[in-house]
């Protein structure tokens, strides 16, 4: 029987246990290598010993075995399907001190800025009109004028407000600080989609001296965030690692750890997983010269393991990352992108130099075209879809169906008509054209259910119809 009550400490993050794992982890032989990626063929997920067996690959034909799973794996479940979104910082005001952050409380080098609601009605003007359908909305943890939560559920209300042409946010997540159980419902009440909480690291030493001072130091708050999110009715959570911090064996370990605490108590797990890795702050010397830092070999790593072990959680991919690791990346496992982002509040109406008020440096600034063509000719549907979280398809709901395969004939058939939307209201000529010719493409390879929505929702949209899905 779930008890569904939130867990008060991080009791969860079992130290002893992820170091007798590692402990136990050897340079594998190759048939122990093969043996756990055919498990991992059949979409059931991997054990934390298995996890730490696979961490440890460096033998570069078992790595290209552990990448073709991490492939076929992504293949299985996501098909060509690549969800897009834009971050939208509206404050940059923080009380709290992580030695890693620009936004950090004592950090005189950035211009500080927190957005009234004209200013974030006119941010999201400018993404609708770039053709986003799904924000992220982005805080240091101190809101203006002491209006606590009510700052961030007025933004949700003026973002859900703005129409522009055709165009609307259709999906407002958030990246904020963890909140009490009360100050969740309320935010289920203002529509929120998923709620992110990153806990940075799940190595209490590192936590301690990374996070100096402010309500963030308590990492038992963090960690059980994601407890009181659920308790609260906010079932789509999204958890994230800030790989630089610890070393990532250990983390990617604890997170399988908090992964499965959630779905002990909840019955579901996390609908993403977020894998930023450090990036020069402005005023932050620890983000320059990060204590673990992480090569891009156990980078591709990271995520294709991450793919095998939790099948159906979502990975999201920032612009932390350069486009051509990105583009690396998804075929080993990530499934949504952000695209055309700035990380300083006002960035997308002004021009002033992002490193004045931004959260930390990006490694992909291509505008939302120029990705949505690359995935193109990578064969990728760029996807704008939110049919799962308007249909209440949220949580446990949604694992019900992924689990199954039975998502696969709504995914697919929304992820074309979002993009036919996009095309047709927003793209380039170039990405006009080559974009409905691999959309007339890949509806003909879809299983006969999906083809026929597919088709169905694409002649809508190509009539004038928006907002269509199933
Ligand atoms: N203030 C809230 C918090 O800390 O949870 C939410 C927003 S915070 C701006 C979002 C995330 O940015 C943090 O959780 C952290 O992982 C990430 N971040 C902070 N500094 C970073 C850096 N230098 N490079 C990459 N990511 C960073
Ligand atoms: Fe503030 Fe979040 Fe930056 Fe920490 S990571 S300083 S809490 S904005």
């Amino acid at each position: 029987m779930k008890t569904k009550i939130s867990a008060k400490t991080g009791h969860f993050i079992d130290d002893q246990a992820i170091a007798d794992v590692l402990a136990k982890s050897h340079a594998p032989a190759s048939s122990e290598v093969l043996e756990i990626l055919a498990k991992a063929r059949e979409l059931h997920g991997l054990s934390m010993a298995d996890v730490a067996t696979l961490s440890l690959v460096t033998d570069p034909g078992l790595l290209e075995e552990l990448f073709h799973a991490a492939r076929f794996v992504k293949e299985s479940i996501y098909g060509r399907r690549m969800v897009l979104f834009a971050p939208l910082y509206i404050s940059n005001l923080c009380a709290n001190e992580c030695l890693y952050c620009a936004f950090r409380a004592k950090n005189t080098a950035i211009k500080r800025r927190a957005l009234n609601q004209e200013e974030i009605a006119r941010e999201t003007e400018i993404l609708i009109n770039q053709g986003h359908k799904r924000i992220l909305v982005v805080a240091g943890e101190a809101y203006p004028e002491n209006k606590g939560l009510q700052y961030i559920l007025d933004s949700i209300a003026t973002i859900y407000k703005v129409k522009s042409g055709n165009g609307e946010i259709r999906r407002v997540n958030a990246n904020l600080a963890p909140l009490p159980v009360e100050e969740f419902r309320l935010l289920k009440e203002a529509k929120i989609g998923t709620f992110q909480i990153f806990q940075e690291t799940y190595h209490r030493p590192t936590y301690a001296q990374m996070h100096q001072a402010g309500k963030k130091r308590d990492f038992d708050w963090r960690v059980t965030g994601m407890d009181r999110a659920m308790e609260g009715g906010v079932d789509d959570v999204g958890i994230g690692i800030l790989f630089g911090l610890y070393d990532w064996r250990y983390e990617v370990l604890a997170m399988l750890q908090h992964i499965a605490h959630l779905e002990d108590v909840f019955g579901v797990g996390p609908h993403t997983i977020s894998v930023p890795r450090m990036e020069p702050a402005t005023g932050s010397n620890i983000s320059i010269n990060p204590p673990h830092p992480v090569n891009d070999d156990d980078f591709r790593k990271i995520v294709a393991i991450f793919r095998l072990a939790v099948p159906y959680t979502g990975i999201i991919m920032s612009t932390r990352e350069s486009a051509q690791m990105r583009a690396e990346t998804f075929a080993l496992g990530v499934s949504q992108i952000s695209a055309g982002s700035r990380t300083n509040p006002g960035g997308y109406s002004t021009e002033e130099d992002p490193m004045d008020s931004s959260q930390f440096s990006l490694g992909d600034h291509r505008p939302i075209d120029e990705v949505v063509l690359d995935l193109i000719h990578l064969g990728y549907i760029p996807s704008f879809c939110t049919g799962c979280y308007r249909l209440g398809r949220t949580g446990a709901d949604f694992m019900d169906m992924a689990k199954p395969g039975l998502i696969k004939s709504h995914c697919d058939p929304n992820g074309v008509s979002t993009f036919l939307e996009y095309l047709l209201d927003y793209a380039s000529p170039q990405t006009r054209k080559e974009g409905m010719e691999l959309a007339d493409k890949i509806v003909l390879t879809m299983p006969p259910l999906a083809r026929e929505r597919a088709e169905k929702q694409a002649a809508l949209v190509k009539a004038g119809k928006r907002d269509v899905y199933c």
